[in-house]
């Protein structure tokens, strides 16, 4: 029972009645199935699924509300395909723009990110189906992601890397979590005992079972002490594993306590008990209206408008006859690519095929390639080097369709290729010459809308000079497309902020203004401390290129009024704002209103500003609502490395609210006794 029998499950005991458990990746849906022994695919009729909209998509929706639909579908869907466990959801920290799996995860800020991953284990767990909370912890790179040593400080440990992991267990109570490649300060993440005995099973009181990533188990007596429950892997002989025969061995050597298996044994009883045993009692179902529904209300909202230049959008569609679609990411889908789990969608509306469905009937649209994706994860140097290069032929074939069109909508950006589990990005240039294309039909059409399509933050710099209008997409699940069009047209009024901060240049990042990635001697030193993402760009006061929180509506929100319910407060008390948001535009919308606190007078290091509170309100054209944002006094606290506590410092705090982390519109002070 402590360790898998084939990729995708671990042993039962057929004499007690006890099941085998059954895994399934990830994040974007229930996977396809692949052999009992090899990846490859089985090609069956009946394993597809419904593509959710990745990690950072979900992450742009600030709406904890989507997240638990997706979790709800989701976990449907692992039901109807007969799955105890869905590797999912992934949400470790963005601390560099640049790792491959940023896509997947959520955010750079530990509070958004727990917000969400609490409503998707909820989510997911909802159905019977245990989530599986990872990669525990900070994976925040795939270069060496084996054996890379990330030195982190308590204190960044506790307020960055780890209140998501917290949140999912104390309040999302997930039921199973999946022990990172790397080593944290020198052990192993599957075999760290300050990980996984102290803080997960002893701070957090964690009852379920810990596994291991897939084949990142690395001893016997070590992890099983040390509190890995579960030892997942890719390629037997499975009884030759740390936890098969040698740990046996172990027991009978007696250097492994009989205790330690029983207690392994029953954690993952206790997951039996939660999943397999009660699964019957819900149906289970594949690609239902609403699993449609829940991915396109959570594409349509994950979309976030950069630009609108000269309100170019909405687009007003009753004097256009003819549109040009043009880019290869206007016909790519992203439900599979490069290494790690795909979805072999049912369907997946492209963002052509989107704008046809909504406007085909009434508009001629056409299409052109524009640059040509061609790109495989493990592309060597020369290979790359081909691919990123400008097609004269396919450029030229763009701007003609441009010319005679009356709108051209670009769509660029990079596909699950380029963005991949086992390898970084290598800089935060667009792809494929994509900009060659930009210049060229921006020059032939100045009635052009440049669509990103990717998963991680990129270089747009030059597009944004250039003063074009910018939607940012992502690998936006089955219904992408469709929610494209509608954000297009003004179906869908945006309503999406940038999870993470645009770079104006990669070395502006910590990690990379540190030159601490992707580190040296096998060793990433997390200098930059609790200074990650927007904390670090304020604090330092460099100007992003987007900053976090970002993002703009096609009508123009007022705050006013914002106040606390008192002046001071003790620290076991809550703390209650509110603000009116007035609708001052055209059009319903809705806004995500953030508040930070900043301390005034520190004495100790602290980030310029911190979220502590947001909330996603949908308010009418000419209307107003009164917005109530709570938070305690105790989420105030920093972590005091040497007292080994968290301490809220008594003085000033000054809250304020805004629409993005630099568009703070109020504030008011607050004084901590
Ligand atoms: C990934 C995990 C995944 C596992 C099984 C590993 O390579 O890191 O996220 O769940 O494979 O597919």
């Amino acid at each position: 029972m402590l360790h898998g029998n084939s990729l995708f499950s671990s042993e039962g005991v057929k004499r007690l009645g006890i099941p085998e458990l059954t895994y399934d990746d990830g994040p974007l849906g229930v996977r396809e199935e692949v052999g009992r022994f090899t990846w490859g695919p089985l090609n069956l009729t009946t394993d597809s699924a419904t593509f959710f909209p990745n990690g950072s998509a979900v992450a742009a929706t600030w709406n904890p509300a989507m997240a638990y639909k997706f979790g709800v579908a989701m976990g449907q869907e692992a039901l109807a395909r007969k799955k105890n466990i869905m590797l999912a959801p992934a949400f470790n920290i963005c601390r560099t723009p640049l790792c491959g799996r940023t896509y997947e995860y959520y955010s750079e800020d530990p509070f958004l990110n727990a917000q969400l991953a609490i409503s998707s284990v909820q989510g997911i767990q909802s159905q019977n189906v245990a989530a599986c909370v990872k990669h525990f912890a900070v994976n925040n790179q795939e270069t060496w992601r084996d054996s890379i040593n990330a030195v982190v400080s308590e204190r960044a440990l506790r307020e960055i890397y780890l209140p998501a992991f917290k949140a999912s267990i104390e309040q999302g109570h997930a039921y199973t979590i999946m022990s990172a490649y790397n080593l944290i300060n020198g052990a192993h993440c599957s075999e760290n005992d300050f990980l996984l005995n102290k803080i997960l099973k002893g701070e957090w009181g964690f009852k379920g079972l810990v596994m291991s990533d897939w084949g990142g188990t690395h001893s016997t007596v070590t992890a099983a002490k040390n509190g890995l429950d579960l030892e997942m892997g890719s390629s037997g002989p499975f009884e030759k594993w740390y936890f098969a025969d040698p740990l046996f061995e172990a027991v009978k050597e007696g250097k492994v306590s009989e205790k330690i298996i029983d207690e392994k044994v029953h954690r993952i009883l206790w997951v039996i008990y939660h999943t397999s045993l009660v699964q019957h009692q819900l149906p289970g179902s594949i690609n239902t209206p609403a699993h449609r529904k829940a991915v396109y209300d959570v594409a349509a909202e994950s979309i976030v408008l950069l630009k609108n230049q000269k309100h170019m959008l909405p687009l007003n569609t009753s004097g256009v006859k003819s549109i040009a679609v043009i880019g290869d990411n206007a016909t790519h889908t992203f439900a599979t690519g490069g290494f790690g789990a795909g979805v072999k969608a049912k369907y997946e509306v492209t963002a052509l095929q989107g704008l046809k469905n909504r406007l085909g009937k009434t508009i001629d649209i056409r299409f052109a390639q524009g640059y040509k994706a061609d790109y495989k994860f493990n592309y060597n140097v020369q290979q790359k080097e081909a691919a990123n290069k400008p097609n004269p032929e396919l450029i030229g074939q763009a701007v003609e369709l441009a010319k005679k069109s009356d709108v051209a909508i670009l769509v660029i950006g990079s596909n699950r290729d380029y963005e991949s589990e086992s390898r970084d990005r290598e800089n935060l240039t667009l792809p494929f010459s994509e900009q060659a294309l930009v210049d060229a039909v921006t020059a032939a059409n100045p009635n052009t809308i440049i669509v990103v399509i990717g998963g991680a933050p990129y270089d747009l710099n030059q597009i944004k000079k250039s003063n074009h209008t910018i939607i940012w997409s992502w690998f936006n699940g089955s219904e992408g497309g469709n929610a494209l069009a509608d954000v297009i047209t003004g179906k869908i009024n945006p309503s999406g902020k940038l999870p993470f901060t645009f770079p104006a240049k990669l070395d502006d990042s910590p990690a990379h203004a540190l030159g601490t990635f992707p580190g040296k001697n096998l060793t990433a030193d997390y200098q930059e401390g609790i200074l990650v993402g927007y904390r670090w760009f304020d604090t330092k006061k460099i100007e992003p290129l987007y900053c976090f929180g970002y993002g703009l509506s096609y009508t123009n929100f007022k705050y006013s009024s914002f106040k606390t319910d008192r002046k001071s407060y003790t620290k076991g008390e809550n703390i209650t704002t509110t603000l009116q948001l007035s609708n001052t535009g055209k059009y319903a919308g809705k806004e995500t209103v953030q508040l930070y606190v900043s301390k005034l007078n520190s004495k100790v290091e602290k980030a310029k500003k911190e979220l502590k509170a947001f909330k996603k309100v949908a308010v009418g054209s000419g209307s107003a609502a009164t917005v109530a944002l709570n938070f305690k006094a105790a989420d105030l606290a920093y972590f005091d490395e040497g007292a080994k506590k968290w301490i809220v410092e008594p003085g000033q705090y000054k809250i304020s609210v805004g629409a993005s982390s630099r568009d703070i519109r109020q504030s008011t002070i607050i004084t901590i006794d």
